[in-house]
């Protein structure tokens, strides 16, 4: 049974309720793409640009999943990186460097190609949580002046000029990473890969994938035959085998929205109208939508249980960190799955020689799908450079089932909630 678009406030502003149609009966194709989120979308519209021949599946609808869903904030690089950094040595820092913005420069160059409107703005910060916090992240802007990228840091003692609060240490911006809409990004991509060919089909499980010499996908009422099958995002836990067994495990993310505030609001509590995360590890991420309302995304539920109530949950902390805004009505809640690896590293390989896979962004994707799909499609047209080096890194896979795996992960929350608070 198809799920719609979960009740949030992108879903409430979308601006393109496209249907696509569910797959009925045996086609042909040179991929196929199991997953219409930005990892799905992404590759299909990359490998289309490239003259392939490519049909994606989609279970429910495009952008269902945390693609429609998430905090909207455009990050740089990718997460887990020190592990490879470690692993890798200088072509592992390469790799970083040259991988940083380059979601960020996808994303842009479709926004402009293919007239899609989802509110991109740039201007990022990642806020200290604790004074400790900011030796780290001035060691983190020092590594990063030094590949020449350009990060300013906020000193402590003038957060309140570019926050209306106090309640952080200083921080840094980055004025290449930024905001946006994601639904709005992720319905405009998938149109922009339907304009170039790409056949899209919702309410389209893949209930069985087949690699081998002959690879196909098949559905409730149809079959895809293709030269190659890419997972993309995390797909079905049927399709959890070999390599991918105990290798990402879900938990949970929240987002609330105020009702709109006025002009004079939104300029005391976010002047250069920043995306905004701490410091800590189980982190608060904020930002303010185009229409002025406060999009306050929270702690990852480290009891691994959805709160009953989001707004009770999440409003108390929005509230200590912007008193003025305690009083504000809460117009909109919802909550994703944010998959997490491990390593903290995406997971990008192949299950089979022609089984690809990515998915594991551990909460930091909407940049980071953009970077996995063009290395996915890269190496499905012959340059593996990239993908060898994410084939081989040294993950890490519980053997244990999900449910079991995800309660060591909520203990591992909790940890970590534990260890931002002292
Ligand atoms: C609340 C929340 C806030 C977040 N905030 C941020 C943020 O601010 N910045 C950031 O960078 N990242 C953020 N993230 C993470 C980011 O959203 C994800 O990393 C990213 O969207 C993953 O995209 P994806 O395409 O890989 O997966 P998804 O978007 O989850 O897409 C997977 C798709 O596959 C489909 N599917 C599953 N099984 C099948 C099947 N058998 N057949 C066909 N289709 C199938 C699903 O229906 C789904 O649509 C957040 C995530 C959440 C949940």
């Amino acid at each position: 049974m198809v799920e719609h678009h979960v009740s949030s406030y992108y879903a409430a502003t979308v601006n393109d309720r496209t249907a696509y149609p569910q797959l009925k009966g045996a086609i042909k194709a040179d991929i196929c793409v199991v997953g219409g989120g930005f990892s799905g979308i992404s590759a299909a519209l990359t490998l289309a640009e490239r003259g392939y021949q490519v049909v994606l599946v989609e279970a429910n609808r495009i952008g269902w999943g945390a693609s429609g869903r998430n905090g909207g904030q455009v990050i740089a690089g990718i997460s887990g990186e020190h592990n490879i950094a470690r692993q890798f040595g200088a072509d592992g820092t390469n790799l970083l460097r040259d991988i940083r913005y380059r979601g960020h420069d996808i994303i842009e160059s479709r926004i402009a190609k293919y007239a899609i409107d989802c509110d991109f703005r740039r201007g990022w910060m990642e806020a200290a949580a604790r004074p400790r916090h900011m030796d780290g992240l001035r060691r983190y802007v020092d590594e990063r002046r030094a590949e020449g990228d350009e990060l300013e840091i906020v000193e402590p003692g003038d957060i309140g000029r570019v926050l209306g609060t106090n309640i952080y240490h200083g921080g840094y911006i980055d004025r290449r990473s930024g905001h946006l809409h994601p639904l709005n990004l992720c319905m405009g991509e998938a149109r922009a890969a339907a304009s170039i060919g790409v056949r899209i089909f919702e309410d389209s499980a893949a209930l069985q994938i087949n690699g081998g010499a002959k690879p196909y996908v098949v559905t409730a009422q149809g079959r895809v035959d293709a030269g190659a099958i890419v997972l993309a995002g995390s797909t079905d836990h049927a399709f959890q085998r070999g390599r991918l067994r105990g290798l990402t495990f879900p938990t949970g993310s929240y987002i609330i929205a105020t009702e709109q505030l006025t002009e004079a609001e939104a300029q005391a509590v976010n002047p250069q109208n920043l995306a905004v995360a701490d410091s800590n590890i189980v982190l608060d991420y904020f930002r303010l939508s185009a229409d002025r309302r406060m999009l306050f995304g929270g702690r990852c539920n480290y009891s691994n249980r959805d709160p009953k109530d989001l707004a009770a949950a999440l409003q108390p902390r929005l509230a200590e960190i912007f008193p003025q805004l305690a009083h504000k009505r809460i117009d909109y809640s919802w909550g994703g799955r944010i998959d997490i690896v491990l390593t903290r590293v995406p997971a990008i390989g192949r299950l089979e020689p022609n089984v690809y896979y990515l998915q594991g962004y551990c909460g930091h994707g909407v940049n980071a799908t953009h970077i996995a799909a063009e290395i996915v499609a890269d190496a499905i047209c012959g340059t593996t450079e990239k993908f060898d080096l994410f084939d081989k890194i040294r993950q890490v896979r519980l053997p244990v089932g999900r449910w079991a795996g995800n309660q060591m992960l909520a203990l591992g929350m909790l940890y970590y909630r534990m260890k931002d608070a002292l």
